[in-house]
Protein backbone atom coordinates (compact mmCIF):
# COMPACT_ATOMS: atom_id res chain seq x y z
CA UNK A 1 0.00 0.00 0.00
CA UNK A 2 1.30 3.60 -1.17
CA UNK A 3 2.42 5.59 1.95
CA UNK A 4 -0.23 8.57 1.67
CA UNK A 5 -3.27 6.13 1.73
CA UNK A 6 -1.27 4.17 4.91
CA UNK A 7 -1.49 7.87 6.48
CA UNK A 8 -5.01 7.45 6.03
CA UNK A 9 -5.95 4.85 8.43
CA UNK A 10 -7.13 5.71 12.03
CA UNK A 11 -6.19 3.85 14.56
CA UNK A 12 -8.12 0.54 15.37
CA UNK A 13 -9.99 0.37 18.18
CA UNK A 14 -10.03 -2.47 20.34
CA UNK A 15 -13.41 -3.63 20.71
CA UNK A 16 -14.10 -3.96 24.56
CA UNK A 17 -17.65 -5.41 26.43
CA UNK A 18 -20.01 -2.99 27.51
CA UNK A 19 -19.38 -1.06 30.13
CA UNK A 20 -23.19 -2.02 31.91
CA UNK A 21 -22.38 -5.61 31.35
CA UNK A 22 -18.67 -6.03 32.71
CA UNK A 23 -18.86 -3.94 35.75
CA UNK A 24 -20.54 -7.47 36.80
CA UNK A 25 -18.30 -9.92 35.53
CA UNK A 26 -14.88 -10.21 35.90
CA UNK A 27 -14.25 -11.18 32.34
CA UNK A 28 -11.27 -9.27 30.20
CA UNK A 29 -12.63 -5.28 29.36
CA UNK A 30 -10.69 -5.08 25.87
CA UNK A 31 -11.39 -8.18 23.38
CA UNK A 32 -8.47 -8.02 21.32
CA UNK A 33 -7.79 -7.26 17.85
CA UNK A 34 -8.91 -9.43 14.57
CA UNK A 35 -5.92 -10.15 12.38
CA UNK A 36 -7.62 -8.16 10.06
CA UNK A 37 -7.41 -5.22 12.25
CA UNK A 38 -3.95 -6.14 13.67
CA UNK A 39 -2.52 -5.95 9.57
CA UNK A 40 -4.79 -2.52 9.11
CA UNK A 41 -3.22 -1.36 12.82
CA UNK A 42 0.18 -2.43 11.48
CA UNK A 43 -0.08 -0.31 8.36
CA UNK A 44 -0.23 2.85 10.11
CA UNK A 45 3.35 2.45 11.20
CA UNK A 46 5.76 4.13 8.36
CA UNK A 47 8.91 2.22 9.66
CA UNK A 48 10.66 5.02 10.94
CA UNK A 49 14.74 4.66 10.26
CA UNK A 50 15.44 6.12 13.74
CA UNK A 51 12.41 5.01 15.81
CA UNK A 52 11.71 7.28 18.72
CA UNK A 53 9.06 4.45 20.01
CA UNK A 54 12.30 2.17 20.89
CA UNK A 55 13.82 4.64 22.87
CA UNK A 56 10.28 4.76 24.86
CA UNK A 57 10.67 0.95 25.65
CA UNK A 58 12.98 0.17 28.90
CA UNK A 59 13.65 -3.37 27.35
CA UNK A 60 13.99 -1.57 23.19
CA UNK A 61 11.95 -4.25 21.62
CA UNK A 62 12.49 -3.90 18.06
CA UNK A 63 8.99 -2.13 17.12
CA UNK A 64 8.74 -1.60 13.86
CA UNK A 65 10.64 -5.15 12.96
CA UNK A 66 7.54 -6.71 15.15
CA UNK A 67 5.17 -4.71 13.28
CA UNK A 68 5.95 -4.86 9.72
CA UNK A 69 5.82 -8.72 10.30
CA UNK A 70 2.29 -8.08 11.67
CA UNK A 71 1.18 -5.51 8.51
CA UNK A 72 2.37 -9.44 6.38
CA UNK A 73 0.62 -11.72 8.74
CA UNK A 74 4.06 -13.00 10.16
CA UNK A 75 2.17 -12.99 13.52
CA UNK A 76 4.43 -15.87 14.76
CA UNK A 77 7.39 -14.19 13.41
CA UNK A 78 6.34 -10.91 15.28
CA UNK A 79 5.93 -12.50 18.38
CA UNK A 80 9.33 -14.16 18.15
CA UNK A 81 11.18 -11.01 17.28
CA UNK A 82 9.25 -9.44 20.54
CA UNK A 83 10.48 -12.14 22.51
CA UNK A 84 14.47 -11.63 22.01
CA UNK A 85 13.79 -8.70 24.47
CA UNK A 86 10.73 -9.42 26.01
CA UNK A 87 9.90 -12.61 27.42
CA UNK A 88 5.98 -11.52 28.57
CA UNK A 89 4.74 -9.76 25.52
CA UNK A 90 0.83 -11.29 26.78
CA UNK A 91 1.43 -9.27 29.76
CA UNK A 92 3.07 -6.38 28.76
CA UNK A 93 0.65 -5.50 25.84
CA UNK A 94 -2.23 -5.71 28.57
CA UNK A 95 -0.48 -3.86 31.41
CA UNK A 96 2.21 -1.29 30.15
CA UNK A 97 1.82 1.78 30.32
CA UNK A 98 2.18 2.28 26.77
CA UNK A 99 0.97 5.99 26.72
CA UNK A 100 3.97 7.22 28.38
CA UNK A 101 6.49 4.82 27.23
CA UNK A 102 6.74 3.99 23.53
CA UNK A 103 3.67 5.63 22.05
CA UNK A 104 3.97 8.49 23.46
CA UNK A 105 6.92 9.05 21.02
CA UNK A 106 6.00 7.76 18.31
CA UNK A 107 5.75 10.15 15.31
CA UNK A 108 2.58 9.26 14.04
CA UNK A 109 0.91 10.91 17.17
CA UNK A 110 2.17 14.39 16.39
CA UNK A 111 -0.11 14.92 13.50
CA UNK A 112 -2.59 12.13 14.25
CA UNK A 113 -2.47 8.91 17.21
CA UNK A 114 -0.15 7.06 17.47
CA UNK A 115 0.43 2.97 16.06
CA UNK A 116 -1.20 1.15 18.86
CA UNK A 117 2.12 -1.02 20.04
CA UNK A 118 0.68 -2.53 23.14
CA UNK A 119 -2.25 -3.69 21.15
CA UNK A 120 -0.49 -4.93 18.66
CA UNK A 121 1.55 -6.53 20.88
CA UNK A 122 -0.99 -8.33 22.80
CA UNK A 123 -2.59 -9.59 19.57
CA UNK A 124 0.66 -11.23 18.53
CA UNK A 125 1.39 -13.01 21.91
CA UNK A 126 -2.09 -14.31 22.08
CA UNK A 127 -2.36 -15.47 18.46
CA UNK A 128 1.20 -17.81 19.13
CA UNK A 129 -0.23 -18.80 22.11
CA UNK A 130 -3.83 -19.54 20.61
CA UNK A 131 -1.52 -21.25 17.72
CA UNK A 132 0.10 -23.63 20.18
CA UNK A 133 3.52 -22.59 18.55
CA UNK A 134 5.01 -21.56 21.18
CA UNK A 135 8.83 -22.59 20.85
CA UNK A 136 11.26 -23.43 23.06
CA UNK A 137 14.33 -22.22 22.32
CA UNK A 138 17.88 -23.62 22.82
CA UNK A 139 18.88 -24.30 26.42
CA UNK A 140 23.03 -24.01 26.65
CA UNK A 141 25.04 -26.74 27.73
CA UNK A 142 24.67 -27.51 31.97
CA UNK A 143 26.93 -25.08 33.78
CA UNK A 144 26.36 -27.17 37.16
CA UNK A 145 25.66 -24.07 38.96
CA UNK A 146 22.45 -23.52 41.29
CA UNK A 147 20.64 -20.06 41.25
CA UNK A 148 18.18 -19.67 43.93
CA UNK A 149 15.56 -16.70 42.85
CA UNK A 150 13.22 -14.93 45.60
CA UNK A 151 9.61 -14.33 44.48
CA UNK A 152 7.99 -15.09 41.32
CA UNK A 153 6.84 -11.77 40.16
CA UNK A 154 7.98 -10.22 36.70
CA UNK A 155 11.50 -9.77 38.10
CA UNK A 156 11.90 -13.15 39.37
CA UNK A 157 10.41 -14.60 36.15
CA UNK A 158 12.85 -13.22 33.98
CA UNK A 159 15.76 -13.74 35.70
CA UNK A 160 14.80 -17.54 35.60
CA UNK A 161 14.10 -17.72 32.28
CA UNK A 162 17.35 -16.18 31.36
CA UNK A 163 19.22 -18.21 33.21
CA UNK A 164 18.28 -21.31 32.41
CA UNK A 165 18.71 -20.72 29.22
CA UNK A 166 21.98 -19.99 29.93
CA UNK A 167 22.37 -23.64 31.48
CA UNK A 168 22.34 -22.69 35.03
CA UNK A 169 19.66 -25.36 37.33
CA UNK A 170 17.19 -22.51 38.28
CA UNK A 171 14.89 -22.72 41.72
CA UNK A 172 12.17 -19.98 42.50
CA UNK A 173 10.94 -19.90 45.95
CA UNK A 174 7.72 -18.41 45.97
CA UNK A 175 6.22 -16.85 49.41
CA UNK A 176 2.36 -17.37 48.33
CA UNK A 177 0.59 -20.63 47.14
CA UNK A 178 1.19 -19.60 43.32
CA UNK A 179 3.40 -18.33 41.31
CA UNK A 180 3.42 -14.57 39.47
CA UNK A 181 3.68 -12.14 42.43
CA UNK A 182 1.62 -9.12 41.62
CA UNK A 183 -0.03 -10.60 38.54
CA UNK A 184 -1.45 -13.16 40.29
CA UNK A 185 -2.41 -11.45 43.26
CA UNK A 186 -2.73 -7.79 42.48
CA UNK A 187 -4.08 -7.16 39.14
CA UNK A 188 -7.43 -8.16 38.43
CA UNK A 189 -8.96 -11.01 36.07
CA UNK A 190 -10.45 -8.23 34.11
CA UNK A 191 -7.33 -6.60 33.10
CA UNK A 192 -4.60 -9.43 33.12
CA UNK A 193 -6.52 -13.05 32.99
CA UNK A 194 -4.74 -15.74 35.27
CA UNK A 195 -4.58 -17.91 32.37
CA UNK A 196 -2.04 -16.00 30.54
CA UNK A 197 0.17 -15.41 33.52
CA UNK A 198 -0.02 -19.39 33.99
CA UNK A 199 1.24 -20.18 30.57
CA UNK A 200 4.01 -17.80 31.28
CA UNK A 201 4.74 -19.87 34.38
CA UNK A 202 3.75 -23.31 32.20
CA UNK A 203 6.75 -21.90 29.57
CA UNK A 204 9.35 -21.69 32.12
CA UNK A 205 8.92 -24.80 33.73
CA UNK A 206 9.17 -26.41 30.07
CA UNK A 207 12.27 -24.56 29.90
CA UNK A 208 13.14 -26.33 33.60
CA UNK A 209 13.11 -23.94 36.15
CA UNK A 210 11.79 -25.14 39.06
CA UNK A 211 9.08 -23.48 41.36
CA UNK A 212 8.91 -24.04 44.94
CA UNK A 213 5.93 -22.40 46.45
CA UNK A 214 4.42 -21.29 49.83
CA UNK A 215 8.28 -21.19 50.93
CA UNK A 216 8.99 -17.56 52.61
CA UNK A 217 12.39 -17.37 52.52
CA UNK A 218 13.76 -15.53 55.61
CA UNK A 219 11.42 -18.52 57.26
CA UNK A 220 11.49 -21.57 55.93
CA UNK A 221 15.51 -20.63 55.21
CA UNK A 222 17.69 -17.88 55.05
CA UNK A 223 19.78 -16.64 52.38
CA UNK A 224 22.81 -18.00 53.98
CA UNK A 225 21.19 -21.32 54.49
CA UNK A 226 20.42 -21.17 50.74
CA UNK A 227 24.56 -21.05 50.07
CA UNK A 228 25.08 -23.40 52.62
CA UNK A 229 22.55 -25.45 50.84
CA UNK A 230 25.02 -25.32 47.62
CA UNK A 231 23.13 -22.39 45.75
CA UNK A 232 25.67 -20.55 44.20
CA UNK A 233 24.19 -16.94 43.57
CA UNK A 234 20.53 -15.58 44.61
CA UNK A 235 18.47 -12.78 43.30
CA UNK A 236 16.01 -11.42 45.25
CA UNK A 237 13.01 -10.42 43.63
CA UNK A 238 10.94 -10.07 46.56
CA UNK A 239 8.77 -6.76 45.83
CA UNK A 240 6.95 -4.35 47.48
CA UNK A 241 3.97 -5.65 49.24
CA UNK A 242 3.40 -4.03 52.62
CA UNK A 243 0.65 -2.26 52.72
CA UNK A 244 0.72 1.67 53.94
CA UNK A 245 -1.94 2.84 56.00
CA UNK A 246 -2.73 6.46 57.02
CA UNK A 247 -2.68 6.00 60.61
CA UNK A 248 -6.11 7.85 61.15
CA UNK A 249 -8.70 6.56 63.66
CA UNK A 250 -10.47 3.86 63.37
CA UNK A 251 -8.09 1.66 60.42
CA UNK A 252 -8.64 -1.20 62.49
CA UNK A 253 -12.73 -1.92 62.03
CA UNK A 254 -14.09 -4.63 60.71
CA UNK A 255 -14.91 -3.87 56.96
CA UNK A 256 -11.58 -1.49 56.36
CA UNK A 257 -8.84 -3.28 53.87
CA UNK A 258 -6.10 -2.88 52.67
CA UNK A 259 -5.85 -2.77 48.69
CA UNK A 260 -3.16 -5.68 48.94
CA UNK A 261 -5.66 -7.43 51.31
CA UNK A 262 -8.84 -6.81 49.08
CA UNK A 263 -7.73 -7.84 45.93
CA UNK A 264 -5.52 -10.52 47.09
CA UNK A 265 -9.00 -12.43 48.56
CA UNK A 266 -10.46 -11.76 45.22
CA UNK A 267 -7.87 -12.74 42.89
CA UNK A 268 -5.53 -15.07 44.26
CA UNK A 269 -7.88 -16.84 46.63
CA UNK A 270 -10.11 -16.67 43.95
CA UNK A 271 -13.21 -14.58 45.76
CA UNK A 272 -14.07 -13.58 42.07
CA UNK A 273 -15.34 -16.78 41.69
CA UNK A 274 -17.96 -17.06 43.78
CA UNK A 275 -19.94 -19.62 44.84
CA UNK A 276 -17.14 -22.10 43.15
CA UNK A 277 -15.02 -20.35 45.60
CA UNK A 278 -16.34 -19.45 49.44
CA UNK A 279 -13.34 -17.05 50.28
CA UNK A 280 -14.51 -14.75 52.82
CA UNK A 281 -14.20 -11.12 51.29
CA UNK A 282 -17.38 -8.02 52.46
CA UNK A 283 -19.51 -7.59 49.59
CA UNK A 284 -20.32 -4.60 50.37
CA UNK A 285 -23.01 -1.97 48.52
CA UNK A 286 -21.05 1.10 49.95
CA UNK A 287 -17.83 0.77 49.23
CA UNK A 288 -14.89 3.51 49.42
CA UNK A 289 -11.60 3.14 48.15
CA UNK A 290 -9.00 5.75 49.66
CA UNK A 291 -6.50 6.42 46.96
CA UNK A 292 -5.93 7.84 43.26
CA UNK A 293 -3.23 5.12 41.72
CA UNK A 294 -4.04 1.86 39.59
CA UNK A 295 -3.88 -0.08 42.57
CA UNK A 296 -6.95 2.15 43.87
CA UNK A 297 -9.06 2.01 39.97
CA UNK A 298 -8.29 -2.25 40.21
CA UNK A 299 -9.71 -2.07 43.93
CA UNK A 300 -12.59 0.06 42.90
CA UNK A 301 -13.77 -1.77 39.79
CA UNK A 302 -13.41 -5.00 41.77
CA UNK A 303 -15.82 -4.18 44.55
CA UNK A 304 -18.16 -2.78 41.71
CA UNK A 305 -17.92 -6.24 40.27
CA UNK A 306 -18.22 -8.11 43.80
CA UNK A 307 -21.69 -6.66 43.88
CA UNK A 308 -21.50 -3.01 45.13
CA UNK A 309 -24.42 -0.56 44.55
CA UNK A 310 -22.10 2.24 44.59
CA UNK A 311 -17.99 2.67 44.50
CA UNK A 312 -16.39 6.30 45.87
CA UNK A 313 -12.59 6.86 45.28
CA UNK A 314 -11.78 9.56 47.58
CA UNK A 315 -8.48 11.08 46.67
CA UNK A 316 -6.73 14.29 48.02
CA UNK A 317 -6.06 15.96 44.94
CA UNK A 318 -7.24 16.38 41.77
CA UNK A 319 -7.70 14.24 38.79
CA UNK A 320 -4.49 15.83 36.88
CA UNK A 321 -2.51 14.43 39.71
CA UNK A 322 -3.88 11.06 39.72
CA UNK A 323 -1.23 8.56 39.23
CA UNK A 324 -3.31 6.44 38.06
CA UNK A 325 -3.59 5.77 33.68
CA UNK A 326 -5.74 7.58 32.14
CA UNK A 327 -7.22 3.91 30.41
CA UNK A 328 -7.87 3.20 34.10
CA UNK A 329 -10.11 6.07 35.10
CA UNK A 330 -12.07 6.47 31.68
CA UNK A 331 -12.82 2.69 32.07
CA UNK A 332 -13.29 3.04 35.81
CA UNK A 333 -15.97 5.94 35.31
CA UNK A 334 -17.83 3.84 32.61
CA UNK A 335 -18.63 1.27 34.84
CA UNK A 336 -19.69 4.05 37.49
CA UNK A 337 -17.38 4.35 39.74
CA UNK A 338 -17.81 8.04 41.37
CA UNK A 339 -14.94 10.05 41.95
CA UNK A 340 -14.38 12.21 45.10
CA UNK A 341 -11.55 14.26 44.33
CA UNK A 342 -9.91 16.56 46.59
CA UNK A 343 -11.29 14.86 49.47
CA UNK A 344 -9.44 13.19 52.43
CA UNK A 345 -10.52 11.01 54.76
CA UNK A 346 -9.78 11.97 58.63
CA UNK A 347 -11.19 9.07 60.72
CA UNK A 348 -13.54 5.65 60.48
CA UNK A 349 -16.91 5.67 62.09
CA UNK A 350 -18.21 2.01 63.27
CA UNK A 351 -21.16 0.63 65.02
CA UNK A 352 -20.71 -1.28 68.42
CA UNK A 353 -20.23 -4.64 66.66
CA UNK A 354 -17.28 -3.37 65.61
CA UNK A 355 -18.02 -2.69 61.62
CA UNK A 356 -17.23 0.43 59.51
CA UNK A 357 -20.21 2.85 59.04
CA UNK A 358 -19.19 5.57 57.36
CA UNK A 359 -15.74 7.82 56.66
CA UNK A 360 -15.52 11.27 58.14
CA UNK A 361 -13.52 13.53 55.37
CA UNK A 362 -12.26 17.12 54.34
CA UNK A 363 -12.47 18.87 51.55
CA UNK A 364 -9.12 19.93 50.48
CA UNK A 365 -7.45 22.45 47.78
CA UNK A 366 -4.61 22.66 45.94
CA UNK A 367 -1.69 24.66 47.10
CA UNK A 368 1.93 25.12 46.50
CA UNK A 369 3.69 21.97 44.47
CA UNK A 370 5.55 20.16 46.93
CA UNK A 371 8.82 17.94 46.83
CA UNK A 372 7.06 15.84 44.05
CA UNK A 373 6.22 18.92 41.83
CA UNK A 374 2.48 18.08 42.14
CA UNK A 375 -0.01 20.41 44.25
CA UNK A 376 -0.07 20.34 47.87
CA UNK A 377 -3.27 19.42 48.93
CA UNK A 378 -4.29 21.68 51.65
CA UNK A 379 -7.67 21.30 53.87
CA UNK A 380 -10.34 23.85 53.56
CA UNK A 381 -11.33 24.44 57.22
CA UNK A 382 -14.94 23.25 58.48
CA UNK A 383 -15.41 21.53 55.49
CA UNK A 384 -15.85 18.32 57.61
CA UNK A 385 -18.41 16.14 55.88
CA UNK A 386 -19.65 12.30 56.63
CA UNK A 387 -20.27 9.27 54.15
CA UNK A 388 -22.22 6.24 54.63
CA UNK A 389 -20.40 2.92 53.61
CA UNK A 390 -19.59 -0.44 54.61
CA UNK A 391 -16.59 -0.97 53.26
CA UNK A 392 -13.11 0.58 52.77
CA UNK A 393 -10.06 -0.36 50.61
CA UNK A 394 -6.87 1.83 51.68
CA UNK A 395 -4.73 1.71 48.09
CA UNK A 396 -2.36 4.60 49.47
CA UNK A 397 0.96 3.05 48.38
CA UNK A 398 3.10 0.14 49.45
CA UNK A 399 6.31 -0.56 51.15
CA UNK A 400 9.15 -2.79 50.42
CA UNK A 401 8.42 -6.59 51.97
CA UNK A 402 10.82 -6.80 54.81
CA UNK A 403 11.91 -10.22 56.09
CA UNK A 404 14.74 -10.90 53.97
CA UNK A 405 16.50 -7.75 54.80
CA UNK A 406 16.14 -8.83 58.23
CA UNK A 407 17.42 -11.98 58.37
CA UNK A 408 20.50 -11.47 55.76
CA UNK A 409 23.68 -9.87 57.57
CA UNK A 410 25.35 -7.46 55.90
CA UNK A 411 22.52 -6.82 53.65
CA UNK A 412 22.34 -2.92 52.40
CA UNK A 413 19.05 -1.38 52.15
CA UNK A 414 18.43 2.43 52.10
CA UNK A 415 16.05 4.65 54.25
CA UNK A 416 12.37 2.90 52.78
CA UNK A 417 14.11 -1.05 53.76
CA UNK A 418 14.25 -1.00 49.92
CA UNK A 419 17.56 -2.76 48.77
CA UNK A 420 20.83 -0.83 47.57
CA UNK A 421 21.55 -2.67 44.46
CA UNK A 422 23.62 -1.37 41.71
CA UNK A 423 21.54 -0.43 38.58
CA UNK A 424 23.34 -2.05 35.82
CA UNK A 425 23.70 -5.73 37.78
CA UNK A 426 21.36 -5.90 41.10
CA UNK A 427 25.14 -6.70 42.56
CA UNK A 428 24.24 -5.82 46.42
CA UNK A 429 26.74 -5.27 49.21
CA UNK A 430 26.49 -9.14 49.81
CA UNK A 431 28.52 -11.37 46.99
CA UNK A 432 26.76 -13.52 45.22
CA UNK A 433 23.29 -11.59 46.21
CA UNK A 434 21.55 -9.72 43.88
CA UNK A 435 18.32 -7.60 43.80
CA UNK A 436 15.78 -6.20 41.33
CA UNK A 437 12.35 -4.86 40.96
CA UNK A 438 10.02 -3.51 43.19
CA UNK A 439 12.30 -4.47 46.41
CA UNK A 440 15.19 -2.25 44.48
CA UNK A 441 13.00 0.73 42.89
CA UNK A 442 9.93 0.96 45.59
CA UNK A 443 6.41 0.20 43.82
CA UNK A 444 7.15 0.53 39.87
CA UNK A 445 6.30 -1.57 36.70
CA UNK A 446 6.01 -4.75 35.59
CA UNK A 447 8.47 -3.53 32.36
CA UNK A 448 11.20 -1.83 34.76
CA UNK A 449 11.01 -4.89 37.05
CA UNK A 450 11.59 -7.60 34.03
CA UNK A 451 14.16 -5.07 32.84
CA UNK A 452 16.06 -5.06 36.01
CA UNK A 453 15.89 -8.98 35.75
CA UNK A 454 17.21 -9.08 32.52
CA UNK A 455 20.35 -7.44 33.58
CA UNK A 456 20.76 -9.28 36.58
CA UNK A 457 20.59 -12.13 34.46
CA UNK A 458 23.49 -11.28 32.80
CA UNK A 459 25.82 -9.99 35.84
CA UNK A 460 24.92 -13.41 37.62
CA UNK A 461 25.48 -15.52 34.73
CA UNK A 462 29.34 -13.46 34.97
CA UNK A 463 29.61 -14.52 38.32
CA UNK A 464 28.93 -18.31 38.56
CA UNK A 465 30.74 -18.74 35.72
CA UNK A 466 33.89 -16.71 37.01
CA UNK A 467 33.86 -18.61 40.51
C1 LIG B 1 -2.85 -3.85 42.11
C2 LIG B 1 -1.64 -3.52 41.28
C3 LIG B 1 -1.80 -3.15 39.96
C4 LIG B 1 -0.70 -2.86 39.17
N1 LIG B 1 -0.89 -2.54 37.86
C5 LIG B 1 0.18 -2.36 37.06
C6 LIG B 1 0.02 -2.12 35.66
O1 LIG B 1 -1.09 -2.03 35.14
N2 LIG B 1 1.14 -1.99 34.89
C7 LIG B 1 2.39 -2.09 35.42
O2 LIG B 1 3.36 -2.02 34.66
N3 LIG B 1 2.58 -2.28 36.74
C8 LIG B 1 1.51 -2.42 37.57
N4 LIG B 1 1.69 -2.64 38.92
C9 LIG B 1 3.08 -2.68 39.45
C10 LIG B 1 3.77 -3.99 39.09
O3 LIG B 1 2.88 -5.07 39.25
C11 LIG B 1 5.02 -4.18 39.92
O4 LIG B 1 5.87 -3.08 39.67
C12 LIG B 1 5.74 -5.48 39.57
O5 LIG B 1 4.91 -6.60 39.75
C13 LIG B 1 7.01 -5.64 40.40
O6 LIG B 1 7.58 -6.89 40.12
P1 LIG B 1 8.55 -7.64 41.14
O7 LIG B 1 8.93 -8.91 40.45
O8 LIG B 1 9.60 -6.71 41.58
O9 LIG B 1 7.66 -7.94 42.44
P2 LIG B 1 6.24 -8.60 42.71
O10 LIG B 1 5.39 -8.70 41.50
O11 LIG B 1 5.70 -7.86 43.88
O12 LIG B 1 6.61 -10.08 43.16
C14 LIG B 1 7.34 -10.32 44.34
C15 LIG B 1 7.08 -11.75 44.77
O13 LIG B 1 7.97 -12.07 45.83
C16 LIG B 1 7.28 -12.85 46.79
N5 LIG B 1 7.99 -12.73 48.08
C17 LIG B 1 8.08 -11.64 48.88
N6 LIG B 1 8.82 -11.93 49.97
C18 LIG B 1 9.20 -13.24 49.84
C19 LIG B 1 9.97 -14.13 50.65
N7 LIG B 1 10.49 -13.72 51.81
N8 LIG B 1 10.16 -15.40 50.21
C20 LIG B 1 9.63 -15.83 49.03
N9 LIG B 1 8.89 -15.02 48.24
C21 LIG B 1 8.68 -13.74 48.63
C22 LIG B 1 5.90 -12.22 46.80
O14 LIG B 1 4.94 -13.13 47.35
C23 LIG B 1 5.67 -11.96 45.32
O15 LIG B 1 5.08 -13.08 44.69
C24 LIG B 1 0.60 -2.90 39.74
C25 LIG B 1 0.77 -3.22 41.09
C26 LIG B 1 -0.34 -3.53 41.86
C27 LIG B 1 -0.15 -3.88 43.32
S1 LIG C 1 7.75 5.73 15.97
FE1 LIG C 1 5.68 4.96 15.41
S2 LIG C 1 5.67 5.03 13.19
FE2 LIG C 1 7.84 5.17 13.78
S3 LIG C 1 8.58 3.03 13.83
FE3 LIG C 1 7.83 3.46 15.89
S4 LIG C 1 5.68 2.75 15.86
FE4 LIG C 1 6.32 2.94 13.71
Amino acid sequence: MEMKERLKIPRQPMPEQDPQVRKRNFDEVPLGYTPETAKTEALRCIQCKKPECVEGCPVEVDIPGFIALVAEGKFIEAAKKIKTTNALPAVCGRVCPQEVQCEVKCVRGKKSEPVAIGRLERFVADYERAAGEVSIPKIEKKTGKRIAVVGSGPAGLTVAGDLVQLGHDVTIFEALHAPGGVLVYGIPEFRLPKTIVAAEVDYLKKLGVKIETSNVIGKVATVDELFAEGFDAVFLGTGAGLPSFMNIPGENLNGVYSANEYLTRSNLMKAYKFPEYDTPIVRGKNVAVIGGGNVAMDSARTAMRLGADHVYLVYRRSRQEMPARIEEIHHAEEEGIELHLLTNPIRYIGNDKGWVTGIECLQMELGEPDESGRRRPVPIKGSEFIKEVDTVVVAIGAGSNPLVQSTTPGLKTNKWNYIVADEETGQTSREGVFAGGDIVTGSATVILAMGAGRKAARAIHSYVMSK
